[in-house]
């Protein structure tokens, strides 16, 4: 499939007389139908619910969207726990799949009356100690290792990653935590990230439902939900064929009726915490074109760098670019599109084909709603940028201003090393 961007460029045009580039843009409208399809999908299951991964975009007029289709917070750290505490979610509303976790952030948590979702069973006695206490309802990771294969494509490689709990482990941990009190269970694993392909979710599913029922058969233990996790992807490339929710609802529907039911645990609720799949493709990073350079390779300078979009840096990733008002023209130039960094792999594109590019082009970096803006880091002193929302009635609303240097300066304000810097 072409990719377009959900935003013209005379529209762009206006919008960067109010607010320079780069910054990330939002579509609401597309957030809102994408909330809505997942939604739907899964209507089937009495108890499913949505908790979006704040991690992906953690702002808060955001997170507010998406409250509207009944999501919760999955959160992974202290600031994320405060943030959605004080949007309002709370209680079962959020859940909190934290990892490697300081005793402070599980004690903010079971204050607020978060899930906890452990990632480890020696998590179980380091709770305790943290919050006194054992909660009622608590949920626990699980780590199967080996590949995780569909076919014979290998989605990932749970063997080497360091999340979750054994399958040993996993039967111990529902003992111990019965033991103290634990009334209501919960089953996570996310066991391979940005799948495109259907058969994802089903087959984690089938692996989850059959753990289910042995743990249920051997411990006791009432199991109230089972939670599938991220790792539904987008299609980052043009040609990709895109996820179809509705096919990956009724395919989990379909383990669901053929493994828990028939053991009498059609109660059991399905959990999700998707980030990138809720917002990745709606979200664009917007930078201009400020200076071409030929050397060895013909580079195109952006106003934006890695600092806004890490991905393309860390994993290589690959993220399509569109030159505003060139679309149909033919990509008949090969360029690397660079960043300003000191730091040769500030690059968002490699030898990419596109059409001739002139200082003050506008180009649009797709797929930047999830992972993007939120990776972002202030290296050789760069500033993270605004975030703004193309509102469904086409007005533009900044849902968080750009840094300024006060924000970098900022945290020596507790000396006046830096007092007289001229701002
Ligand atoms: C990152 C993360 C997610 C979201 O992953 P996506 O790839 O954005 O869907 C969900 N749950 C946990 C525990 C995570 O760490």
């Amino acid at each position: 499939m072409e990719k377009r961007p959900f935003v013209t460029k005379e529209r762009l045009e206006e919008i960067v007389k109010e607010y320079p580039t780069p910054f990330h843009l939002y579509d609401e409208k597309g957030i809102r139908e994408n909330a809505r399809k997942l939604k739907d999908a899964f209507s089937w299951n009495k108890g499913y619910r949505e908790y979006f991964a704040v991690k992906a975009t953690p702002n808060p007029f955001i997170l507010n969207i998406l409250k509207d289709y009944g999501c919760g917070a999955d959160c992974s750290s202290m600031t994320e726990l405060m943030m959605s505490d004080s949007l309002g979610f709370s209680g079962s509303d959020i859940m909190f799949s934290s990892n490697n976790t300081p005793a402070e952030e599980f004690q903010y948590a079971d204050k607020i009356g978060g899930i906890i979702n452990l990632d480890d069973i020696t998590h179980i006695e380091y709770l305790k100690k943290a919050i006194g206490h054992i909660p009622e309802t608590i949920s626990c990771r699980y780590n199967p290792g080996g590949i995780f294969k569909i076919s014979n494509d290998i989605m990932d490689n749970p063997g080497d990653s360091k999340y979750g709990m054994t399958t040993e482990q996993m039967f111990e941990a529902f003992r111990i935590l019965k033991s103290n009190g634990a009334k209501h269970f919960g089953i996570h694993a996310f066991l391979a990230s940005n799948t495109v392909t259907n058969e994802y979710y089903p087959l984690l599913a089938k692996v989850l439902f059959e753990l289910a029922v042995k743990l249920k058969k051997e411990t006791g233990a009432h199991i109230s939900f089972i939670n599938l996790s991220g790792g539904i992807g987008i299609p980052y490339r043009p040609g990709q064929e895109p996820n179809d929710i509705k096919a990956i609802g009724e395919g989990v529907r379909e383990v669901y009726e053929e493994i828990l039911v028939p053991e009498g645990m059609g109660d059991v609720a399905i959990y999700t915490e998707l980030g990138r799949f809720m917002l990745g493709p709606y979200g664009g990073l917007v930078t201009r074109a400020i200076h071409e350079k030929h050397t060895h390779k013909e580079y195109v300078g952006v106003d934006a760098c890695a600092v806004n979009l890490m991905r393309p840096a860390m994993y290589g990733a690959y993220h399509h670019i569109t030159v505003m008002g060139k679309e149909g023209e033919v990509c008949s130039h090969k360029y690397d599109v660079v960043g300003s960094l000191c730091e040769n792999n500030d690059k968002f594109a490699i030898d990419r084909m596109l059409p001739e590019i002139s200082r003050g082009d506008l180009l649009f970096i797709h797929d930047t709603g999830a992972h993007g803006y939120a990776m972002g880091y202030n290296y050789n002193g760069k500033l993270k940028s605004a975030e703004l929302l193309l509102k469904e009635d086409g007005s533009v609303q900044m849902i968080r201003r750009a840094e300024t240097p006060r924000d970098y300066f900022a945290t020596f304000d507790f000396c006046d090393v830096l007092k007289d810097i001229k701002y």
